[in-house]
This record gives C-alpha cells, structure tokens and sequence, in this order.
C-alpha cells in the first residue's frame, strides 16, 4: 500500500535509497577521522569528544559536585540519583522473605516498573542479565531539560542513555556509570484535526493526529485518542509500552494488518541531537532523520523529545477470541496444528484480525486473538468450521478453555472503567 511505503526525498529533492542512507551513514562516523566533518548532516556530524573513551565515576574527568550541581539547576532540580529500590536488594540477601515476595509482586506489575528509573522490565528475571542503574537521571519534563542533559553528557564525555516505557528486554535503555534521560514525566497529549508538518505547508495534505510527548505510553495514547476523541492510533498491544521506544523500532501492533506499523503512522517528530539542537524531522525537513528514527532503533540518532501521529476512523467494533484445546496424542496435537494453520491461512490472514496463538508443550493450543471491524455474529461465523472440526474428534482434543468469541464497541477497548462494569471476568 503506498500510504506505508514512503521513501523520504532529500534536501535536495532526490529519491534517497537505503544503501545511499547507509552509505552516507557509516561515512559520517568516519568524517572526524578524515578531517571533513562539514560534508555530514549536520545532526550526524559525531562531536569530537566521541574519539575519547567514556569518563565513569572515579575516573579523573568525572564531574565535580558543583558540576553536577549546575546540571541540576540547568534542568530546574529535575536531577536525581538512580537507585535500583532498596527492597530488592533484599532480596539478595532473604530471596524466601516476605519483603522479598512484596518485591516479586511489584515486578509484575509493568507499570510500577515503568515507574523506577533504576528498573527494567527483566529486573528480578531468573538469569536474565543483570541490569544496573544510571548514576543520575535527569527527569525530564521538557525538550529543554533533554538539550541541557545532552549538552552535559557531550562535555564532560559521559555515557548517555535514554527511558522512556523501560520495556526494553535487551537493556539498551539502561547503562552502568551513565546518565540517564528519563522521560517518564513528558505525557502532554493533543490531538488535531488537520495537521501539516513543518516546512511541508501546501506540499502535504493535513491529516487529522495526535502529538504525543516522549515519556506517553501507548495506554495514554489509546485513552486520550479512542476512549476521550473516539478516533484510532496504530500502536503496539501491550498499553504499558512506550511510544517513542515503539515507533523507533518499527512498532506493530494488535490491528496492524489494517492499518500497517506505528512507524508508518508518524508524521512528524520533534529530536535532540548529538549536538543539542532541538529539530524537526518529517517528510520535508530533515527527512534522512525521519525515515531513520522510523525503525532505526530507539536512541541511536538523538533523543525524541515529541511524536506525531495520524490517526484513523475508529471501526464500530474491536472483539476477541480465545480458547484453549488440548490435544490427547502428539499425533492428534500435529493434526491440529496442520489443521489450524490451513484454517488460519484461509479464514485470520486479513485485515481483520490480529494477535497470537501459543503452542504448549503439553500439546496445548492457545487462541488468543483480536478482530476489528466485525461484530459477535460474524467473529462467530469466521471460527464455526474450525470448532466444529474439532468437535469431529472428541478422543483426541478436549476444550481446556471453552471458546469465547465477541466482540463490542471499539471506543470501549481502552476504557477499564467501562470494561470493569461490561466485561465478564475483566478484574479478575
Ligand atoms: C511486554 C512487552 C510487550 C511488547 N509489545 C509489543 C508490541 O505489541 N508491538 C511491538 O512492536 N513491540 C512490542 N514490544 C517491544 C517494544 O516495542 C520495544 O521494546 C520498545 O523499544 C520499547 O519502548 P519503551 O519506550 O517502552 O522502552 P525503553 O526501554 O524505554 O526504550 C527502548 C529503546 O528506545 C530508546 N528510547 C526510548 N525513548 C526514547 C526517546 N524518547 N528518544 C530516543 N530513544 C528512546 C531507549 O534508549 C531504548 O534503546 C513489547 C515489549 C514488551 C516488554
């Protein structure tokens, strides 16, 4: 579909290919070296102080406290130390505990964790890798608390790092002796009716979006857009995710097979680079940045410090379908597999649906999916020759998890208070 398959055009107005991008990429790291650092981008152009090793505590260019302390009136007191919670280290020493059980508790819940900057999402994972914390975040509240952590970390040749949802599983938003920008408090969503990208006036047609600060996560995203303004984000499933983290790798999401990756959705972003400068970055201005930072990977080109997105009519209906069938052989469990896989091939691979299903050991498979734009009695009629094969074979497949299949007003998805009082089981 073209609408997802943009190729940026460059400053001087020619198409710009992948390997010329990557090209010109691995060109500006070695422009220092070669003394022509004028001939890169100007937000690719690596400070010099990159040539140096990083500066960690103890070392001699570590900064002063007073250094330290000119950050921390440079971002209005928004500097704080990172500490992983003190209740875990408990946990260290008593793992059996109480307080020990408390913590475990909490690390379920990504919300809470999304809510330690001295936290990841694998924090407290049975051999995962082990994550330590900055040594100071700064909190940022706005793009101007970013340039000064920027500036700062550029100077003094400190390790940067940047968090924004946490939900990073490889632990590239986290990183020992750095500083961090934590982007947590950044949430400021507006929405508008007809937006235009700077520098694409009379180039571009307005569409209606929703800009989003850097910290939102796509829970706030969906509840200011779906459940308040009744209209559609392409994000990811999991509300708990961050939207900058989400769009800069790509970003697909429960309905993305009818309206494609969070990436292609963005309109314009707002980014710090390496050398300070707050820019702009869409289809008309700095656009080698912008078809880099849809996909390239979260921090890798600067901080993103404001998202915009399009969004979408909102269909009448989203609805779900789940199940659980258990197969009696390894035999059977091959047979429902082919079986599924022709059903999926023939019936799911649409626009329609979306999500996941899940192959147990135990020769279980779990359903677990979404649909869009149908109501209960279609999702039913998608699914009816499905169950009813299975219903053919009763020595060899046993319903563990009776089949649901519904569906309800789309505007109601995101809305917990709603899904509290309509939904069976929701709290559960
Ligand atoms: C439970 C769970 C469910 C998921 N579900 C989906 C899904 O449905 N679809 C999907 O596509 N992906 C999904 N993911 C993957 C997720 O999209 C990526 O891990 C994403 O990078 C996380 O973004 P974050 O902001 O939450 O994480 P973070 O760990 O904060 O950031 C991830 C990366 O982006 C960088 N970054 C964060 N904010 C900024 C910023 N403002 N500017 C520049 N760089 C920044 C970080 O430095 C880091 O490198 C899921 C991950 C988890 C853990």
């Amino acid at each position: 579909m073209a609408e997802w398959t943009h190729r940026p055009h460059t400053p001087s107005g020619g198409l710009m290919d992948r390997r010329r991008f990557l090209q010109g990429a691995a060109a500006a790291s070695l422009l220092p070296l070669l003394g022509s650092r004028l001939l890169a981008p100007a937000w690719a152009r690596a400070p010099l102080g990159a040539l140096r090793s990083r500066v960690r505590p103890g070392d001699r260019g570590w900064p002063t406290p007073a250094q330290w302390e000119e950050l921390r009136q440079a971002v209005g007191g928004r500097l704080i130390e990172v500490h992983v919670p003190s209740a875990l280290q408990t946990c260290l020493k008593a793992p059996g505990s109480a307080a020990c059980q408390a913590v475990f508790a909490e690390l379920r819940n990504p919300f809470y964790v999304g809510d330690q900057p001295g936290l990841t999402q694998s924090s407290g994972w049975y051999r995962a890798w082990t994550s330590r914390p900055s040594v100071y975040a700064v909190a940022a509240s706005n793009a101007a608390d970013v340039v000064a952590a920027v500036d700062f970390a550029r100077r003094h040749n400190l390790r940067l790092v940047v968090k924004g949802g946490g939900h990073s599983y490889q632990g590239t938003s986290d990183a020992p002796d750095s500083l961090l920008v934590w982007t947590r408090r950044m949430n400021a969503i507006a929405l508008h009716d007809a937006f235009v990208g700077q520098g694409c006036e009379g180039q571009q047609a307005p569409h209606p979006a929703v800009s989003v600060a850097a910290g939102a996560m796509w829970a706030d995203a969906y509840h200011a857009v779906t459940t308040q303004a009744g209209r559609y984000v392409q994000g990811g499933g999991c509300t708990s995710v961050g939207v900058a983290g989400l769009v800069q790798s790509g970003g697909f999401g429960s309905f993305s097979k009818n309206y494609g990756t969070a990436a292609a959705g963005l309109l314009e972003a707002e980014i710090v680079t390496a050398d300070g400068a707050v820019r702009i970055a869409n289809a008309c201005t700095n656009p080698d940045l912008f078809w880099g930072i849809k996909g390239g990977g979260g921090g890798s080109l600067g901080v993103v410090t404001r998202l915009t997105l399009r969004t979408r009519e909102l269909p009448e209906q989203f609805g779900g379908t789940s199940a659980k069938i258990r197969a009696t052989s390894a035999t059977a469990f091959r047979a429902l597999i082919d079986r599924f896989v022709d059903f999926y091939a023939e019936h799911l691979l649409n626009p329609h649906w979306g999500e996941q299903i899940k192959l147990d050991p135990d020769h279980t498979l779990h359903i677990s999916m979404v649909s869009q734009g149908l109501d209960s009695t279609q999702a039913q009629a998608v699914w009816q020759p499905f169950f009813d094969w299975v219903a053919q074979s009763p020595h060899d497949y046993a319903l563990v998890e009776t089949p649901s299949i519904g569906s309800g007003p789309a505007r109601r998805w995101w809305d917990v208070a709603w899904r509290e009082q309509h939904v069976a089981g929701f709290d559960d």
